[in-house]
């Protein structure tokens, strides 16, 4: 059964079978008590839309927007731009192995999840942000209350299908709370307070094109493209953003370890031999309020949300700050009013 929220159910039957959201309600709960409890309410929503002949979902087959798609739904046709390539992941379990890719494709309605099973994995492979795909036969399942497409055998991924332009547009980061962040968030805006800072990591990477270098056997360090080299030190650091509604693990990388500590290059390397000198400005940094940009991922070792810094704001402008409190704090009051007028 293709679920919609019980929410939009009952507007659409308000709307399809002209009657108030109060009789729709009425109804619902008259089919609860009629079926004792057997069914869901969004159930008797199904029930009472089919009485009074609204279709829920309107029928067509063919392209839909990203933001109509429904958990349930077979056969889907969408098109969108890609703006994540997560790669090909090879699992094996007990009984299963194999392979599966995952990309973020997002229209002017929304973005959605594709995940590619077995050989249709190998379609994602020459992705890239950008490129535009059609996707056709896919089915929608739900993930952690998210929907995804799922491509099977049957689904046809297309790359750039002629006579099709997506304008998704330039977007600007979005200010969020840390509870609303979801996984895959990209763009997101947070002004949170250092709670917890670690110490940096440091690790190898090839002087050539910055890419991680792995250690070899015989000690050296190898760049999978440009073979041995001898490695630059990169670094990382991650620290916890409170903002009140929720706490996440915000991760720094090269640069952005030297925005948010005010040191260049030279100065963060020196604490790779000399740790203890990192812990008074980690002291110093606790309690400071910073301005970030950046994506949420998921760590899939631990399971948890991180979100990875794309732009710091040590010192973000407090009247800035405050005017923009402002100003939704007025958004919320004028729907407020609206909704006690309605
Ligand atoms: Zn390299």
């Amino acid at each position: 059964m293709i679920q919609m929220p019980l929410q939009d159910m009952i507007k659409k039957i308000t709307d399809g079978a002209g009657i108030s959201e109060q009789e729709v309600n009425d109804k619902i709960k008259q089919k609860l008590e009629q079926l004792s409890g057997l069914i869901s309410k969004e159930g008797a929503a199904h029930i009472i839309s089919n009485e009074l002949g609204v279709k829920l979902i309107p029928e067509t087959t063919g392209r839909l927007e990203i933001k109509n798609i429904l958990m349930g739904m077979r056969d889907v046709e969408v098109v969108g731009k890609v703006t994540h390539n997560f790669g090909i992941r090879e699992f094996k379990t007990d009984n299963r192995e194999g392979k599966v890719a995952n990309i973020i494709i997002a229209d002017e309605t929304g973005s959605i999840r594709i995940v590619c099973w077995g050989d249709q994995a190998d379609k994602t492979s020459d992705l890239n942000p950008g490129d535009i795909v059609k996707i056709s036969s896919g089915y929608v399942r739900s993930n952690q209350e998210r929907n995804e497409i799922h491509m099977n055998d049957r689904s046809v991924l297309e790359k750039n299908p002629e006579g099709i332009t997506i304008d998704i547009g330039p977007s600007a980061a979005s200010r969020k709370k840390i509870e609303e962040l979801a996984e895959n968030e990209g763009n997101a805006e947070l002004l949170g307070t250092i709670v917890q800072v670690f110490d940096p990591k440091f690790f190898e990477v090839c002087p050539e094109c910055n890419k991680r270098a792995k250690p070899t056997e015989s000690g050296a360090y190898s760049c999978p493209q440009h073979g041995d080299v001898t490695p630059n030190y990169s670094y990382l650091l991650t620290a916890y953003l409170d903002d009140g509604t929720g706490n996440i693990q915000a991760v720094f990388f090269r640069n952005l370890v030297e925005s948010l500590l005010g040191k260049n290059a030279e100065e963060i390397l020196s604490y790779k031999d000399n740790p203890s000198a990192i812990e008074q400005i980690k002291t110093d940094l606790l309690g400071n309020m910073i301005k970030v940009t950046g994506r949420v991922n998921k760590n899939t070792m631990f399971e948890r949300l991180e979100f990875v810094v794309q732009s710091v704001d040590p010192n973000p402008n407090p009247d800035d700050e405050l005017k923009l409190l402002e100003k939704e704090k007025q958004s919320v009051e004028a729907q407020a009013v609206t909704e006690e007028v309605q």
